[in-house]
């Protein structure tokens, strides 16, 4: 699958990634249909946030169709 990856500061790239898989009874994994950008999103683009590590995925604000859930 494609993701918008975190690779340093001001620097994110959509990355194509490995699929999700579902890893704890509450996963669950959706096809993203429309996504936003919020404030937080903006601290890590600006480097903000200490702990991010290079091919980190982004995206918290989204929306789609449910998949498949765990248990
Ligand atoms: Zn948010």
């Amino acid at each position: 699958m494609r993701a918008l990856c975190w690779h340093g500061k001001k620097d994110v790239r959509v990355d194509h990634v490995p699929d999700p898989t579902i890893e704890h009874p509450r996963d669950a994994i959706l096809t993203v249909s429309s996504c936003a950008i919020c404030g937080s999103d903006l601290h890590l683009f600006d480097g903000f946030m200490p702990g991010m590590k290079s091919g980190d995925i982004l995206g918290h604000e989204f929306m789609g169709e449910v998949m498949e859930v765990g248990r």
